[in-house]
């Protein structure tokens, strides 16, 4: 099954809740947001019943995330629900070290954990809470469990760009892959601008010399590789768009499909599963929209001559599904 753009649908990030335990600078930066009513949000065995309609039109991969993933109570239960080739998690790492075990043992296979800074008072300032200390713990127990794990990092002009190599050491002291992500416009980043994106080719000049690795497929990620062996990657979803390769689509915690990061308008699935259609005709309304999609929101933005954040902060507070963290990013 492909999209207009001949593009397969082969994976799935879940948001799980939109709730957050963080304000990180560029995803959260308002006093206030409007949430997901409880009501609308579906249940684990709901989720579960959409992910197979997924699984049924091609989905191999599923990622749990949010807002925060582990702020939603018992996320094990949910795990032992889904069968899929690769099942991941990504998470800002504060309440990981509670749960790392639990979610293993229920079938999670891989961590991404978020972080951008290695500072305490640099993280109090960009994510607005005091909770350094516990992300690590989180890094710590998922390496204890999963062995390896995924680091990604915003790299924003002026807040982190000078700690790119003390996060690389750092990652390679936990065993873990780290990922340099660029600073997007998307959702709910009302202060972007240009100027504060470190863009993938400044990223590289600061973290020396690398070489690129090959067999990226439809990764995010262009991954490279440091004289001492070390390899890390970079998104760089700002400057180098990568949507002709984009299998993935999006379900928010309410249960609406958007076939894009910068999606402005997502299908419902919660009233059709509520209303009692089948796995079958689940499957047939998800594989309509794919079959229509034809969306590379990224690379159109790339295009603008002028660009500021994507949405307005009006527009976000009419509509929460535009913010990131209802999305799931
Ligand atoms: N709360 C979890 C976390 O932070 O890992 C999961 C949800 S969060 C929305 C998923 C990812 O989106 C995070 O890695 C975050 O860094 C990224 N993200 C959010 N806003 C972004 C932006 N404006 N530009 C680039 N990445 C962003
Ligand atoms: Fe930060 Fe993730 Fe929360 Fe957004 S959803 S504020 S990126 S921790
Ligand atoms: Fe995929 Fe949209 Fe991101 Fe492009 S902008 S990579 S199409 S989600």
């Amino acid at each position: 099954m492909l999209d207009t753009l001949g593009r397969p649908l082969e994976s799935l990030r879940v948001s799980v809740t939109d709730r957050c335990n963080l304000r990180c600078a560029y995803c959260m930066p308002e006093e206030e947001y409007r949430w997901l009513p409880r009501a609308d949000l579906l249940s684990y065995e709901e989720i579960a019943r959409l992910a197979s309609a997924f699984r049924e039109v091609g989905v191999r991969r599923l990622r749990l995330t949010g807002g925060e993933p582990l702020l939603r109570r018992d996320l094990a239960h949910l795990v032992r629900l889904l069968e899929f080739e690769d099942l991941a998690l990504t998470t800002n790492g504060i309440l990981l070290a509670a749960q790392a075990r639990e979610l293993r043992e229920a079938g999670l296979h891989r961590v991404t954990v978020s972080l951008d800074t290695l500072r305490p008072e640099r993280f109090r300032e960009l994510a607005r809470r005091d909770s350094l200390e516990q992300v690590l713990e989180g890094i710590e127990a998922a390496r204890r469990e999963f062995g390896t794990l995924k680091l990604d990092t915003v790299v924003m002009r002026g807040v982190n760009e000078d700690e790119l190599e003390e996060l690389l050491s750092y990652a390679r002291s936990v065993n873990a892959e780290l990922r340099f992500i660029e600073y997007m416009d998307v959702g709910g980043a009302t202060r972007w601008s240009h100027e504060k994106v470190l863009s993938r080719s400044e990223i590289l000049e600061r973290v020396g010399p690398a070489e690129p690795l090959a067999g990226r497929g439809s990764a995010p990620a262009e991954r490279f590789q440091l004289p001492d062996g070390q390899v890390f990657g970079i998104v760089a979803s700002t400057t180098a768009p990568f949507c002709s390769d984009c299998d993935r689509a999006r379900l928010t915690a309410d249960g609406r499909l958007f076939t894009c990061l910068y999606a402005t308008r997502g299908t419902d699935l919660r009233e059709p599963l509520r209303a009692g259609e089948s796995q079958a005709e689940l499957a047939g309304r998800i594989r309509a929209v794919w079959q229509a999609r034809g969306d590379r929101g990224a690379e159109e933005r790339a295009l603008l001559r002028r660009r500021g954040s994507f949405v307005s902060l009006e527009e976000l507070r009419e509509n929460p599904h535009l913010e990131m963290h209802t999305r799931g990013g």
